[in-house]
């Protein structure tokens, strides 16, 4: 014999607190959000690299050179994000490629249909 109406009735809808977060995914780079135009082929505006510097420190063996233990690589936070245009990989400070972009800003030339529906 079942029973269909013998249903039970299960409360998962408790929150739950002290959810941790595992893990902390940091930005790596600080880029800004502006526009970029590489200031050498003059020709880019969207393919770019952020170049970053790491220090990693290890312990060497005084004798044989051996590596002995190695730390996790750290990246050297800098005032002023270093920037590779993928075109011409021409490098510079990030301030370079913000201010051609500021002397020679991209005029939006087809702007996608924003007709108010009606
Ligand atoms: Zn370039």
């Amino acid at each position: 014999m079942k029973n269909p109406s013998d249903e039970q009735k299960f409360r998962d809808d408790f929150p739950r607190k002290g959810q941790t977060r595992g893990e902390v995914i940091k930005a790596m780079i600080m880029v800004q959000n502006k526009p970029y135009f590489c200031p050498n082929c003059r020709s880019n505006r969207v393919k770019f690299s952020v170049i970053s510097s790491t220090s990693q420190r290890f312990m060497k063996d005084a004798v044989t050179g051996e590596i002995l233990s190695v730390e996790e690589p750290q990246t050297i936070q800098e005032p002023e994000a270093t920037v590779q245009c993928q075109v011409c990989h021409f490098i510079g400070n990030e301030m370079r490629f913000i201010k051609q972009a500021e002397r020679e800003p991209r005029t939006a030339m087809s702007q996608p249909s924003m007709q108010p529906a009606r």
